[in-house]
C-alpha cells in the first residue's frame, strides 16, 4: 500500500465523469488499498478516485455510527456506485473536501440515502446510510460526476489560521 497524492481544486480530472469499473484485477485492488492509506493518513473519512488523479468510479469511506461513537468505524469500498434513493427530508451540514483545503460550506443534503453498487470483489452491495455517513456517500459520488461540493453549498468560508480570534471583550 502506498499514500497516493491527493489532487485539488481546480485540477480537471476532478470535474471529469468518472468511467465505470468493469475489471476488478490486481490494479483495481492496489488502487482501493492506496486510496484507504491515503484517506487513513490525510485523515478523512471518505475518498474518491478522482481525487487521487484516477477517472474510475471508485470510492472508500470510513466512518463511525453517530448515535454510537464506542463502535469502531465501519470501512466501505464501493464500485460503480449509485444513489438509488433520497430521503425527500434535507439537512444543511458544513462540509469540506481534501481536494479544497482550507475550506468548508455550508450543504443542504437528504439525511438518508440507499446506495447500490460493488464491493472490490465485484460482488453487489447494498447500503443504508443515514446522517452524517449519508452526507460522506453522496459527497463521494458527487466526486465521480465531477461535482464538488463548492457547487452546492449556499455558503462557502474559509477556515481561520489555528489561532484563536481574539475576544470580543
Ligand atoms: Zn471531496
Amino acid at each position: 500500500m502506498a499514500v497516493r497524492e491527493i489532487v485539488t481544486h481546480p485540477s480537471p480530472v476532478l470535474r471529469r465523469k468518472a468511467q465505470k469499473v468493469s475489471d476488478f484485477g490486481p490494479d483495481l485492488q492496489t488502487l482501493i488499498d492506496d486510496m484507504i492509506e491515503t484517506m487513513r493518513q490525510a485523515p478523512g473519512v471518505g475518498l474518491a478516485a478522482p481525487q487521487v488523479g484516477v477517472s474510475q468510479r471508485v470510492i472508500v469511506v470510513e466512518y463511525g455510527d453517530d448515535d454510537d461513537e464506542t463502535k469502531p468505524p465501519k470501512l466501505y469500498a464501493v464500485i460503480n456506485p449509485e444513489i438509488v434513493r433520497l430521503d425527500t427530508e434535507t439537512e444543511l451540514g458544513t462540509e469540506g473536501c481534501l481536494s479544497i483545503p482550507g475550506f468548508v460550506g455550508d450543504v443542504d443534503r437528504p439525511v438518508s440515502a440507499i446506495i447500490k453498487g460493488m464491493n472490490r470483489r465485484g460482488q453487489p452491495l447494498r447500503i443504508k446510510a443515514q446522517g452524517w455517513l449519508a452526507r460522506i456517500f453522496q459527497h463521494e459520488i458527487d466526486h465521480l460526476n465531477g461535482v464538488l461540493f463548492i457547487d452546492r453549498a449556499e455558503k462557502v468560508w474559509k477556515l481561520e489560521a489555528e489561532t484563536e480570534p481574539a475576544s470580543l471583550d
